[in-house]
């Protein structure tokens, strides 16, 4: 905690985690400016900070807010590295880091961490549970609810630290080591920011990139670039694969979730007591639904057993744990018709793995804000699910071509989520599932993926109450 004492850091980025940290370094000594170009009005918690004694400036970035007499640069991870102030810094070698890596520094729990370009939400959910269900006290933090930073600061020893971390925060560590690191997936999402998937790639493999013999790496065997990146990652590897058996780490055995531990070094010791190969449950016994589900638990389980997590509870919350709010999410059934709120689903990866996960005719709602992306990998599954196609959105025009060039007959383009749903009314039958999975950000018309599913799930409930 010495480290920050008497520094002077520039935090960039007043959002919940600028001031968090803001905050916490204040209370290690360090004197703290906070900057952000956003006029007063809209720097919430610029007052409040003023009267905690930090600085901030608010409205634009001053020349000489970055200079020589600054020790850190703390930048929030959806800044990108071309802003002036940034390249500032750079150039005069000022450290620029994100808030995990001073989350690390300061804590004295270890530190879970869990990223991939799917899916982190819901593992990082599962995993929580699973050590809270074996009295481990985790706590949970980062990119869901509050700031990594702040929880890290109060952490004891004896906790452990669950982190959602994005690629975006993970570019910006030095010496970041979590004692577990899991990383679930790559696709070709966020490139508009990263600009090549190499420096994407990079990003997420600094999760890894400080960690030693004493840690613990939980990868997807069935990804090509995980299996790449293994090859440099010093810690102990624990796959996972919902495809075929793995040599340490967890599979489908037949109808069932095993798990089989490492048979050298520490984690081989730890786990000494156990069977080889333990049994964790059988697949129909989970309450969470969709296939792309079953890598998140599949990665949970390596990760639960590597932290100490015991079996039994570890299969206690496999078979409660539903899921989590606007991921695949079941609404209601109406006249025999399902309806699902999938709308964090803001690439086309993540709604392919949603449509892949119904056998039932699907209605499909989908459209957003447009990046640029052709959609042209969801159509053989369009052609294989799906018997009708709503739109809306910036993306609408680009979603209904997809829709005909899969010989989808019911296209239909709409003003948005709630005009959507009363459309998805009038085609469905009896045995249809009715999907919002937009596959794209929300941005052009809702403040958040969180607005647009809750006005979904409020349409779909006024539709049972108009019956
Ligand atoms: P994240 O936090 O990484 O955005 P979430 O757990 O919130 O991930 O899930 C977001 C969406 O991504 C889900 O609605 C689902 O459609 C899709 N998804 C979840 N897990 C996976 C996975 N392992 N592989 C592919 N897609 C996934």
């Amino acid at each position: 905690k010495a480290l920050y004492q008497g520094k002077r850091v520039l935090v960039l980025g007043l959002a919940k985690s600028g001031a968090a940290v803001a905050r916490v370094l204040k209370h290690c000594g360090a004197l703290v400016t906070v900057n952000d170009k956003k006029p007063e009005s809209e720097c919430e918690e610029a007052r409040d900070l003023w009267a905690e004694g930090i600085d901030v400036i608010c409205g634009g970035h001053p020349d000489d807010i970055v200079n020589p007499s600054v020790d850190f640069v703390i930048k929030n991870p959806g800044i990108p590295y071309s802003v002036v102030p940034i390249q500032k810094a750079l150039a005069l070698g000022i450290p620029v880091i994100t808030e995990v890596e001073v989350a690390y520094e300061l804590s004295d729990a270890p530190i879970i961490g869990i990223t991939g370009s799917n899916g982190k939400t819901t593992t990082t959910t599962l995993i929580g549970r699973m050590l809270e269900e074996s009295g481990l006290h985790p706590v949970v933090a980062g990119n869901i609810g509050t700031p990594l930073s702040e929880q890290a600061a109060q952490a004891k020893a004896e906790q452990t630290l669950v982190a959602e971390l994005s690629s975006f925060q993970l570019k910006g560590t030095r010496r970041f080591r979590p004692s577990i690191a899991c990383l679930l997936n790559v696709y070709d999402a966020h490139l508009d920011y990263h600009k090549t998937k190499e420096d994407y790639v990079h990003s997420k493999s600094k999760l890894f990139a400080n960690q030693t013999a004493e840690d613990v790496a939980v990868l997807n065997y069935d990804s090509e670039i995980c299996r790449a990146l293994a090859a440099d990652i010093k810690a102990a590897l624990l796959w996972f694969s919902t495809k075929q058996e793995v040599e340490q780490g967890s599979f489908v055995r037949g109808d069932e979730i095993v798990f089989k531990r490492p048979q050298n070094g520490r984690l081989a010791q730890k786990l000494s007591e156990a069977p080889e190969i333990e049994k964790v449950l059988r697949l129909d016994e989970l309450a969470l639904p969709g296939t792309h589900n079953l890598e998140n638990i599949l990665a949970g389980v390596s990760v639960a057993r590597a932290a100490g997590a015991s079996i039994e509870a570890i299969r206690r919350v496999l078979r409660t744990f539903a899921g989590v709010e606007h991921r695949l999410e079941f609404v209601a059934e109406i006249n025999g018709v399902k309806y699902y709120n999938d709308s964090k689903a803001t690439n086309p990866e993540a709604a392919s793995r949603a449509l892949a996960s119904f056998v039932a005719p699907i209605i499909w709602i989908a459209g957003g804000l447009d990046r640029g992306i052709d959609f042209k990998e969801l159509v053989p599954l369009l052609k294989k699910r799906v018997k009708a196609v709503i739109t809306y959105g910036q993306t609408a025009e680009k979603l209904l071509a997809r829709a005909e060039e899969a010989g989808i007959i019911r296209r239909k383009r709409v003003d948005n989520v709630t005009d959507a749903v009363a459309q998805a009314r009038l085609i469905a039958q009896e045995g249809d599932v009715v999907l919002l999975s937009p596959a794209c950000a929300s941005w052009d018309m809702y403040k958040s993926f969180e607005e647009r599913g809750v006005l979904f799930k409020q349409s779909v409930h006024k539709l049972k109450t108009s019956l």
